[in-house]
């Protein structure tokens, strides 16, 4: 019989914060497929628990999920899991789920600490709606659409970003999203967590020097329907209803 693969999330800062059952598959499992197997074995010595690991990271070859689905075939249990959070979301995994599914391997979500979802939460900032867009894009243009779509949502968005690339998105901001509130949930569950609140140009001037980890949680664009044509070109004009059409 086929074995499983279980989607396990970790915690994102306080190690606290894992579920009775991720211990008990951690537990149960053949092997851990692990981002970072040191970042991993922090966690498994933590739970004291002792496994067979195996690194997956977004540069592995395909060959490697091929010998992760064989072994799963094989009647192997296998717990992915990433160096924080939930597997998949901007992190590795994607790839072996949708393989694993392809190939009729059982896959089984083990939910727990998502950095967007515990940012969004405490933003108090409108969780009803929203979108998630990952880290934004380097390359320019595609960087520019994801902008302006944050600029004409009438959703919450939330994005991850680097410390170091901090200050030059906030930038970007300002320019898109004008006054609208932000909150840059920093350090969520460890020593030093913060909410801070602002406009993206008085986040600029709070925060000089960006440490640690970030999610951004932005506001929706207010009186969506009403005001957003005024200031669009027609190009943006035109763009808005491409988005729209799905
Ligand atoms: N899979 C993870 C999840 O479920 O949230 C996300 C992994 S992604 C590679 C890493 C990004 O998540 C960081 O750059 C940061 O934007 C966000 N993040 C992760 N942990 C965080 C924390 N404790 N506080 C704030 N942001 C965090």
């Amino acid at each position: 019989m086929a074995g499983k693969i279980y989607l396990v999330a970790t915690p994102i800062g306080n190690l606290e914060d894992i579920t009775l059952r991720a211990i008990k598959v951690l537990k149960e499992v053949d092997i851990v497929v692990a981002e970072d197997t040191r970042q991993t074995l922090k966690l498994l010595n933590h739970l004291e628990i002792s496994k067979p690991m195996i690194s997956f990271h977004r540069h592995s070859k395909d060959e490697k999920i091929g010998q992760i689905i064989d072994m799963a075939k094989s009647g192997k249990n296998i717990a992915l899991v990433s160096d924080a959070g939930t597997p998949v979301i901007s992190d590795p995994g994607e790839e072996i789920v949708k393989y694993a599914i392809e190939e009729g391997i059982e896959v089984v979500p083990i939910p727990g600490p998502c950095a967007l979802i515990a940012a969004l939460i405490s933003s108090g900032i409108d969780a009803k709606e929203f979108t998630f867009l990952g880290f934004l894009p380097l390359n320019s243009k595609t960087r520019k659409e994801k902008l302006k779509e944050i600029k004409n949502s009438s959703k919450t968005s939330i994005i991850y970003e680097a410390p170091h690339k901090l200050i030059q998105t906030l930038t970007d901001l300002k320019e898109y999203t004008e006054n609208r509130k932000i909150v840059l949930a920093r350090e969520i569950t460890k020593i030093h967590e913060e909410f801070i609140i602002g406009t993206a140009n008085e986040l600029m001037q709070k925060i000089k020097e960006p440490k640690g980890e970030f999610v951004i949680v932005i506001d929706k664009a207010e009186n969506q329907n009403e005001n957003i044509f005024e200031n669009m070109t027609l190009q943006e004009h035109y763009e808005y209803y491409e988005q729209k059409r799905i």
